[in-house]
């Protein structure tokens, strides 16, 4: 009999089960909570940076058919092995991340992109974002070299255009309230839409919906004090509803509940994530630059490793200063290599000719204490190391209480700018307990019959900090399991 499946969400995670469960010959109804302008989740905020494992340049070719003779001849892509994705992930966990969500993770990662491809997904280098060009060559760095064609909001698109061409019933503003068990198994969904609840029958069902960062109430309930006052980077549907249901239901809850990727996005950004601005508001390149507070006092290693390994924790940080606020400052040495996000209209930046100028002009600082601190750092760097963005190169400060371990350069050639930043939360990495076959797991150790899960509510993949681009790997893989399970599954 042809099973009956219903997946719970609309970003890559969810689009991903539902097309694996109905190439797996499953009847599939897809809820999503937005209505269809908003579709999509954080998904569709993303850049579309997807981290996998290949082992050299033709295993991107497979994936990249457009890549022409001439980007191969002068792109050093190297490769990502299984064993440094391994590394990456016990090393920015602090070695908690579940081993087998892990291997299960690692080791589908390439295979799932190629499925993606034959559902439509297009993929291309991340060019802009994580090459830099050395001595005349394109050179990649910090193993994350592959994106989705148009970004995230082209994910979306390319995911939604398969599962609508392979027959799932995508139904846009319809909120999953509870799950219905019959027997101890799970029997299907209650969903409202608008003022209208009704039942919907499953044999199964996956849930997909994000994790609860648009949750000011189980921000601070969870993550702490001072949480509620995050702006949010995505969508404004992720409030918990996946984890709720699924923990009245009796499964178990895992992870880093107190823990959330958060990163350091412009301090007038709006309180939930713009769509037409994307990831615009974050300001990733603090690498080359340094960081100081309200009190004029830089308060991380801007250089303590490639930003793809610090961004997500450094939020935490710049929440942590007095009025949860935080400048990047650069001089006109960085100018080149700022990402795009710098030069997006909504920017809040001052700039001057010399750095006593630019610290009056910044608004709440403490002036003299800024001059001060950029004093100091001039004097402490070393400059015998030569400067080089596309290797963690040892040019560090030397003496300072607080030192800056990369990367470092005196802020001294004009003009000097600084950009406001306040604490963007990305997602939360508290969640649910999840086999590696994407089985939701009770709190008595045993699979819930009939409830999957996948994406940001799995929770123990991620604690403190997680490297970039593995959110929708992650929602990718466990989503085309949870898919591949929920048609099999008896
Ligand atoms: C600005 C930004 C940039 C990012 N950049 C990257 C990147 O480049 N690479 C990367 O790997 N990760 C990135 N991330 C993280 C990435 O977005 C997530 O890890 C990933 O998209 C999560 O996918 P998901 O399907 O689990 O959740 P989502 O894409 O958030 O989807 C959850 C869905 O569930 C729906 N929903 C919620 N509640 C209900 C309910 N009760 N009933 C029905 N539907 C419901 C929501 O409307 C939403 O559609 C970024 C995140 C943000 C915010």
């Amino acid at each position: 009999m042809t099973r009956r499946v219903v997946v719970v969400g609309g970003g890559n995670a969810a689009l991903c089960a539902a097309l694996s469960a109905r190439e797996c010959g499953a009847q599939v109804t897809l809820l999503e909570r937005a209505p269809f302008e908003l579709r999509g989740g954080n998904t569709r905020f993303t850049a579309g940076a997807m981290r996998a494992v290949y082992e050299g340049v033709d295993d991107l070719v497979r994936l990249m058919p457009d890549l022409t003779a001439s980007e191969i001849e002068r792109t050093d892509f190297s490769s990502y092995s299984s064993a440094s994705f391994f590394d990456d992930l016990g090393r920015v966990t602090q070695y908690r991340c579940d081993p087998a969500l892990a291997e299960r993770l690692v080791s589908d990662s390439y295979a799932t992109l190629r499925w993606m491809q034959s559902h439509g997904v297009r993929f291309l280098p991340l060019y802009g974002r994580q090459s830099f060009n050395v001595d005349g060559r394109v050179r990649f760095w910090g193993g994350l070299t592959i994106e989705a064609w148009g970004g995230g909001p082209g994910l979306i698109d390319s995911l939604t255009a398969a599962a609508e061409r392979s027959g799932v019933a995508l139904h846009y503003g319809t909120r999953a309230v509870a799950l219905t068990m019959r027997s101890g198994r799970v029997a299907g969904v209650r969903a409202r839409r608008g003022d209208h609840e009704e039942s919907i029958d499953a044999d199964v069902v996956i849930l997909a919906a994000g994790g609860f960062e648009a949750n000011p109430e189980w921000r601070a309930r969870y993550l702490g004090p001072g949480w509620d006052l995050a702006r949010v980077r995505g969508t404004r549907f992720n409030t918990g509803d996946g984890i709720r249901m699924a923990l009245d239901a009796g499964a178990a809850a895992r992870g880093h509940w107190s823990g959330c990727h958060a990163v350091g996005w412009d301090a007038n950004a709006p309180e939930f994530g713009d769509l037409a601005v994307g990831d615009g508001f974050q300001k990733h390149s603090y690498p080359f630059g340094i960081m100081v507070n309200a009190r004029g006092q830089r308060f991380v290693d801007e250089g303590a490793d490639f930003r793809n390994y610090t961004y997500a924790k450094y939020g935490r940080e710049i929440l942590l200063q007095p009025g949860q606020i935080a400048w990047q400052i650069f001089d006109a040495k960085a100018a080149s290599l700022l990402r795009d996000e710098y030069r997006i209209r909504q920017v809040s930046r001052v700039t001057a000719d010399t750095i006593d100028a630019l610290s009056r002009k910044i608004d709440g600082i403490d002036a003299s204490e800024l001059t001060a601190t950029v004093r100091a750092f001039n004097a402490s760097v070393d400059q015998s190391t030569a400067f080089d963005p596309t290797r963690k190169d040892g040019r560090a400060t030397r003496g300072l209480a607080l030192p800056k371990s990369n990367w470092a350069n005196p802020l001294d050639t004009p003009p000097f700018e600084a950009y406001a930043v306040t604490c963007g939360i990305t997602f939360t990495f508290g969640g649910l307990h999840v086999d590696a076959d994407a089985r939701v797991i009770s709190e008595d150790g045993d699979a819930i019959p009939g409830l999957f899960a996948a994406g940001e509510l799995v929770g123990g993949l991620f604690y403190f900090n997680y490297p970039g681009g593995t959110g929708l790997t992650s929602g990718a893989v466990f989503g085309r399991q949870a898919g591949i399970g929920a048609a099999r599954e008896r």
